[in-house]
């Protein structure tokens, strides 16, 4: 991914991508102290851009770092890699680090570096596909407890579990795991929200307690009552995966992608996750649009 033409913000400035080096003692890279974004444009337009800063500066704090630019001078940057790098539908990767100044846990004054990639990334698979559903395996890696781990922000530590959890699941031929909570309850998948359709007709969702309130999750919630859904946040053990017929994630990556099946419970992707599917797909359009009819 690194030998490629292109232009990564860094630190203020547009740099060639293959020459945003890092030095092997970044703190980041031993003591992960990185958090990082995820973001999706759409017809030229980042999809909420301004949450998704919001949540890179919030991750931060909770790391204990101060990310040395405004909301407003991240959104530039953000909007300047993407017109840089001619991307019309794109994935935008914003990452925030202590450097290779101080060596050791504690390091208070390394320098803070902030880094922004784009590239392009259009639909990978025609809605009809995605309507087959995902075959996922549940992990053996818990969710940790919010007194074990940071988990309200999106920092790269957390994402040693899912890597593993996911490595595992596709060795053994699956898409995705789906991860539980320290107390054995429903929690997410490796990189993105779930959502069931229960017996009761209304769309169960796991409480984000210990793990990221996505916000496609929150777009979904928002788009889903719209649609008539009923919305429950609640904890979920997993033998009630039994009474859903359908089940998806949320994700800015996954969009809304259907599930076929977790472990030994069976989904039928049907009217719920292509309502919420064409729903989600006409709502980031549309914010596309409306933001190139205001240029
Ligand atoms: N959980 C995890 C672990 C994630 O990595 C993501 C993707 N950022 C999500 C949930 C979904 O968050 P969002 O909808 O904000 O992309």
């Amino acid at each position: 991914f690194d030998d490629r033409d292109g232009f990564i913000w860094l630190n203020g400035e547009m740099v060639p991508w293959r020459d945003t080096k890092l030095h092997m003692l970044s703190h980041a890279l031993h003591y992960a102290s990185a958090v990082f974004e995820g973001e999706r444009v759409y017809l030229n337009h980042i999809f909420k851009l301004r949450e998704h800063t919001d949540r890179l500066i919030k991750s931060a704090k909770i790391l204990d770092f101060e990310v040395p630019y405004s909301a407003d001078e991240l959104d530039q940057a953000t909007r300047d890699v993407v017109t840089k790098n001619g991307i019309v539908d794109g994935y935008v990767r914003p990452i925030a680090w202590r450097g290779s100044e101080m060596m050791g846990v504690s390091a208070q004054q390394s320098k803070i570096n902030v880094a922004i990639a784009a590239w392009e990334w259009p639909a990978y698979f025609t809605p009809e596909a995605r309507m087959k559903g995902l075959r996922m395996a549940i992990s053996d890696w818990a969710r940790p407890a919010p007194n074990t781990a940071p988990t309200d922000s999106k920092a790269a530590g957390l994402y040693m579990i899912c890597t593993l959890s996911k490595h595992k699941a596709e060795r053994e031929g699956f898409d995705d795991a789906l991860m539980l909570d320290y107390r054995g309850y429903v929690a997410e998948a490796t990189g993105a929200n779930i959502f069931f359709l229960m017996e009761d007709g209304k769309l169960h969702t796991p409480k984000p307690d210990c793990f990221l309130d996505g916000i496609t999750r929150r777009t979904v919630i928002d788009l889903a009552r719209a649609n008539g859904y009923e919305i429950v946040e609640r904890h979920i053990k997993p033998e009630e995966m039994a009474g859903a017929s359908e089940a998806f994630l949320t994700g800015t990556a996954v969009e809304v992608t259907p599930i076929q099946s977790i472990g030994d419970y069976r989904f039928t992707p049907a009217t719920c996750c292509k309502t919420l599917m064409e729903a989600y797909d006409a709502e980031v359009r549309k914010a596309g649009r409306t933001a190139q009819a205001a240029e």
